[in-house]
């Protein structure tokens, strides 16, 4: 009965047909009144969780969560669905938080949304005792324990100043990671029975994960980029130097682009973000200091230019595209030096030889991530020793190679014996020069030119000898060391290959695209801009008002009423009274522009029969079965059943087979009479016998 209720306001505010991967579960254990704790991958959609039970009970829920930003963003969202919300932060000025404090009083409000530290503040508690309280919720609960990444004191104390005050309500837990110890923290703390903890796994099918190595990194952003030029994406780089050279580099080429790194001011770091929230530029390159409380969800790929530290690390970073579940790039840019850095980064810290060798260990594994041959969303789940036992994912770019292999034994032995052969003391840059014999002073100062390998790759470019050697040392035929310069070593792979005894074979990644074809990117990019101007009206990110989910269904259904309309992922009532009319508007102009038989067959890939699409488009059924056979042949998809049956399908092929001619009239004179010629012409089309 509650469930139904939930159910209903799924689709009506928030226009979604069905509920998550966990979503119903944790939904009826809080309506049940159990204290209940979700684990579910970034983006699975925990919101939903505690704001519809917030909407369905009585009292007010208040919200835990850890950032300003967030807590803003949510709120935002809830307005756009006509619910009362808001939050109570350091932010607001006197005024604001005096009339918003008034009408939490009041019990005005369905949702609050709070940082932890203000269970310190006497006033709020003091108001919190006197009100109706539905149930407490811990976003990102895994802050609430010592074991978690993010451990923040004062989400522990809550409870303990609750229990105070003697008011301890129902609660409800979230978070995206989870180890076992935090899990159990969890459950300890706030009193959840293991029945009442729901675990999706971290899973996300909508990332694809793609491993670049041994390609020049500044030629695959330029390869890439310019194919996903109106999506939002995010470029890690490992230094702040590096970034800055990178957006300097995007912005000559004229991408829009944003930066941030812990060396710029407070001030420009806000502006640059929001610039990238707001989509005002689509790209930002960034250290590992931007992304938390991003809860931006139309990210559409994550580039990593580097080596992360370590898997937890990557796998959060890379988490930031596709949160709102449409198909997303995670692409690791990989080369031997890479885990330089990160080993300095180790070296540098404070970190005592223990936490330094399990630092260690934690790099191995994220370098070996670069290095296996197996589904990689695999390899990383596999890493957080998950306990469901996962297929292939399918889709990254260790289970679609396709690119066609090369043996590259013969390049191999040649590059593996001029390190030898310049005894291993010089770096690659130094040795593709004397690959390509070049008259380089460095190569003559210390005579390389009298190698055996001198020029012997003169036939290829000095940059694709060093693609090469990157190559190599991706694949650990090559170490280059741990030293400040990098050094060419041979590793004991190399022997093996040096002796014939093994084999090289290449492959060039290539990304395969994410962008489907069925979306008409210039209608998307219309609706793209009305949304940007809605969000700036309103000043709330353009996610809130639709997400990138919601403009790509506009654009394949491309629905001209309010029924229709309603019918979209992501469109509730609210909203489309809101927003729904102007974007009509331009469907409705776009759609005008459409082939007439197009236009018949979206009405009737939209369920509408036959007949009633013909009554609708004021035209004979014969057309609108024409329409649809012309759009059959186009690739678009049409359930035959609706025209035919297997017995006519038989009686007319077999008519076919005795006049030997795809033409109507003599195939219509040999069967019964209610056959018509819309029925054979069917047939033809379905078995490919007819052309037009
Ligand atoms: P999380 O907090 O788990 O990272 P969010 O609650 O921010 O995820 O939700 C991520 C996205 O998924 C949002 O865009 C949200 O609107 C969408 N979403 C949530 N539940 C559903 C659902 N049942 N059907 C379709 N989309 C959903
Ligand atoms: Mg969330
Ligand atoms: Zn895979």
């Amino acid at each position: 009965m509650q469930l139904a209720k939930a159910k209903q306001i799924l689709q009506d505010y928030y226009g979604f047909d069905d509920f998550r991967n966990g979503q119903k579960e944790l939904i009826s254990t809080i309506l049940a009144g159990q204290n209940a704790l979700g684990i579910m991958p970034t983006g699975g959609g925990k919101s939903l969780c505690y704001q519809i039970p917030g909407v369905l009970l009585n009292g007010t829920a208040i919200i835990i969560s850890p950032l300003i930003s967030l807590m803003k963003d949510q709120v935002d969202s809830l307005h756009t669905l006509g619910i009362k919300a808001t939050y109570i932060n350091s932010s607001l000025t006197n005024d604001e938080y005096e009339e918003r404090m008034n009408l939490l009083r009041e019990g005005y409000f369905d949702f609050i949304y709070v940082a932890p530290e203000r269970f310190d503040n006497h006033y709020f508690l003091s108001i919190i005792q006197q009100l109706q309280i539905s149930f407490i919720a811990f976003d990102e609960a895994h802050c609430i324990s010592q074991w978690g990444h993010d451990f923040r004191p004062s989400y522990r104390s809550i409870i303990q100043t609750l229990e105070h005050i003697n008011h301890i309500p129902l609660r409800l837990a979230l978070t995206a990671t989870a180890t076992p110890e935090v899990v159990c923290d969890i459950q300890n703390l706030l009193n959840i029975d293991d029945q009442s903890v729901v675990n999706t796994g971290f899973y996300r099918d909508n990332l694809s994960f793609h491993l670049v190595k041994g390609q020049n990194k500044q030629d695959f952003l330029f390869n890439y980029l310019p194919d996903h030029k109106h999506e939002s994406g995010i470029i890690y780089a490992p230094t702040r130097k590096l970034v800055d050279t990178i957006h300097a580099q995007l912005i000559k080429k004229g991408f829009r682009t944003a930066y941030y790194h812990a060396g710029l001011s407070e001030d420009v770091r806000r502006q640059q973000q929001n610039k990238f929230i707001n989509d005002e530029v689509e790209i930002i390159v960034a250290t590992n200091a931007f992304g938390m409380g991003i809860d931006k969800s139309n990210v559409r790929f994550v580039i990593h230019y580097s080596l992360p530290m370590n898997i937890e690390a990557y796998y959060q970073e890379a988490g930031r595209a596709g949160r709102d579940g449409e198909p997303s790039d995670c692409i690791l840019l990989f080369s031997g030096q890479d885990s330089h850095l990160p080993k300095f980064f180790i070296e540098q810290s404070e970190l005592d030889e223990e936490k330094k060798a399990l630092e260690y260990k934690k790099l191995r594994s994220m370098i070996n991530y670069c290095h296996t041959d197996n589904c990689l969303p695999k390899y990383i789940l596999n890493y957080f020793e998950e306990q469901n036992s996962y297929d292939d994912c399918g889709h990254c770019s260790n289970c679609t190679k396709t690119g066609e292999k090369v043996d590259r034994t013969r390049d191999a032995q040649i590059v593996l014996s001029c390190v030898m052969r310049m005894e291993q003391r010089f770096g690659t840059g130094l040795t593709a020069k004397v690959l390509k014999g070049s008259k380089d002073k460095k190569v003559k100062q210390f005579q390389l030119e009298n190698l055996s390998t001198y020029g012997l790759m003169k036939h290829q470019t000095e940059k694709e000898i060093t693609d090469f050697i990157h190559f190599l040392v991706a694949e650990d035929y090559l170490t280059t060391g741990d030293q400040r310069f990098p050094i060419l070593k041979l590793t004991s792979k190399a022997a093996d290959v040096l002796k014939n005894k093994a084999e090289v074979w290449m492959r060039q990644t290539e990304i395969q695209q994410t962008e489907e074809a069925d979306v008409d990117s210039q209608l998307f990019e219309q609706l793209r801009l009305l949304r940007k101007e809605i969000a700036d009206q309103d000043n709330v990110p353009p996610y809130v008002v639709f997400s990138d989910a919601t403009l790509k269904e506009l654009c394949r259904y491309l629905p001209t009423d309010k029924e229709n309309m309603l019918k979209i992922k992501g469109v509730g009532l609210k909203k489309f009274d809101s927003y729904g009319e102007q974007f009509l508007e331009i469907i409705r102009l776009k759609s005008s522009n459409q082939p007439s038989h197009l236009i018949s067959y979206q009405l009737y890939d939209e369920g509408n029969p036959i007949e009633l699409i013909a009554k609708k488009r004021n035209v004979q059924e014969q057309t609108i079965a024409t329409h649809l056979f012309k759009a059959y042949q186009e690739g678009y998809s049409i359930d035959w059943s609706d025209f035919i049956d297997d017995e006519v399908e038989e009686v007319v092929l077999e008519a076919y087979q005795t006049t030997g001619e795809p033409y109507l009239k003599p195939i219509k004179e040999l069967v019964h009479d209610e056959i018509d010629y819309t029925m054979i012409k069917a047939v033809l089309i379905k078995n490919d016998l007819l052309d037009d």
